[in-house]
């Protein structure tokens, strides 16, 4: 270390005792590790810590005065790189921290929220439904309630902090005493100690239990929708308040409908003859799968008609508005109904005989059966009209 002790402080030959201080106090703001990761900046408040441990002690600093070995051995050389940037900044030159602590943290805390699933209906998602769910949590232990204390008996102050939950841990050093506080061990930070504790929860002020809950599911929920119910999560330890609930809503596969966001899709199947002549068929309702058995209900739709028109192809799809799952926010779906047309596969002679005669009136025995680019023919333009639905 050659350089000037003053020159590393930038101070002049004869400042006292207090520009010193604020000088090695600017520096450290600068160079110290916690608040510079630049590993130069580590070896300068070495340096300058060095320089500082000098300089404020006054008998250190008349020897080097004098031109003689300040350091004595090499016994504290550069504490000042050990301790925390804040250690420093609270201990040397005061700080928020370096008097009061936390304080004792408390016993109670808020419990954690809990998931459970729920398997519903397609419809009972659309429409909702109230369902009684079993529920397993932590729930309040009604020995103690929730104090975590034997009955008759109480949570006293630790006597190692005194009920501060905290105790102070000082080091010397050349920057004078640097104190920081620490949780205390014997009442792992509460600053009370339970002597007698609830022998039901073993001092937890829970217990786990079973209880039924009744849930109201809001209808359009759809595989993945959460239901949030407050407080009815795991209670807290020492009876502190509890999480919420979440029930993750999984809709079952339908025998009829398949649902995309709030529109159900079905398949019609309809024979040749129905499709070129045109007809109506009656397809199922959603709500249907709601009345389903006890009381007979007038209010609700269970059919409804779908008119096929004359010469429909197959692939055609055809929209009922307002058919579909009422949306969470308002709103109702469509009901998109696919119509597969179905060529005979067996036919008795009289029918061959009429659908021969059919094909000579409409000169379709010998059809072309011509190839064309996939997008030209009467199923692709159906296609595509599918596809940018
Ligand atoms: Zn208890
Ligand atoms: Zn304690």
């Amino acid at each position: 270390m050659s350089q000037d002790l003053y020159e590393l402080l930038g101070v002049d030959r004869d400042a006292d005792a207090d520009a010193v201080k604020k000088a090695y106090r600017r520096l450290a703001r600068k160079y110290h590790p916690d608040v510079n990761p630049d590993p130069d900046a580590q070896e300068r408040f070495k340096e300058i810590s060095r320089a500082y441990e000098v300089l404020s002690d006054p008998q250190k600093r008349a020897a080097y005065d004098r031109g003689g070995d300040p350091f004595g051995g090499a016994a504290g050389f550069g504490q000042g790189a050990g301790f925390s940037f804040t250690d420093i900044m609270d201990a040397f030159f005061g700080g928020a921290s370096a008097g009061g602590g936390r304080g004792p943290r408390s016993r109670q805390r808020r419990g954690q929220d809990a998931l459970i699933r729920l398997e519903v209906d397609l419809a009972e998602a659309a429409f909702g439904v109230s369902r009684e769910l079993k529920v397993d949590t932590a729930v309040m232990c009604s020995t103690c309630h929730g104090e975590g204390a034997a009955p008759g008996t109480h949570a006293v102050p630790c006597e190692t902090c005194h009920g501060a939950g905290e105790v102070a841990h000082v080091q010397r050093s050349f920057l004078g005493e640097i104190r920081t506080l620490r949780p205390c061990a014997a009442c792992r930070g509460f600053g009370t100690i339970i002597p007698d504790p609830c022998r039901e929860c073993s001092g937890d002020g829970r217990v786990r239990s079973r209880r039924t809950l009744t849930i109201k599911i809001p209808a359009g929920v759809d595989t993945g929708t959460r239901v949030q119910l407050s407080g009815e999560g795991e209670v807290g330890p020492g009876g502190g308040p509890a999480g919420d609930l979440y029930v993750e809503i999984h809709v079952a596969p339908h025998d009829v409908f398949t649902r995309h966001g709030n529109d159900l899709h079905t398949t019609v199947t309809l024979p040749m003859t129905a499709a070129a002549l045109g007809t109506t068929v009656t397809l199922p309702t959603l709500e249907a799968d709601v009345v389903d058995g006890e009381e007979p209900r007038t209010d609700v739709e269970t059919s409804i008609d779908l008119d096929v028109r004359p010469g429909t192809q197959s692939g055609a799809e055809q929209v009922l508005r307002g058919r579909g799952v009422p949306g969470l926010r308002g709103g109702r779906g469509d009901l998109v109904v696919t119509v597969v047309v179905e060529t005979p596969t067996r036919l008795d002679p009289r029918q061959e005989e009429l659908l021969r005669e059919l094909a000579a009136i409409r000169d379709e025995e010998k059809p072309s059966g011509q190839a064309q680019p996939s997008g030209k023919s009467v199923f692709g333009r159906l296609r595509d009209a599918f596809n940018t639905h």
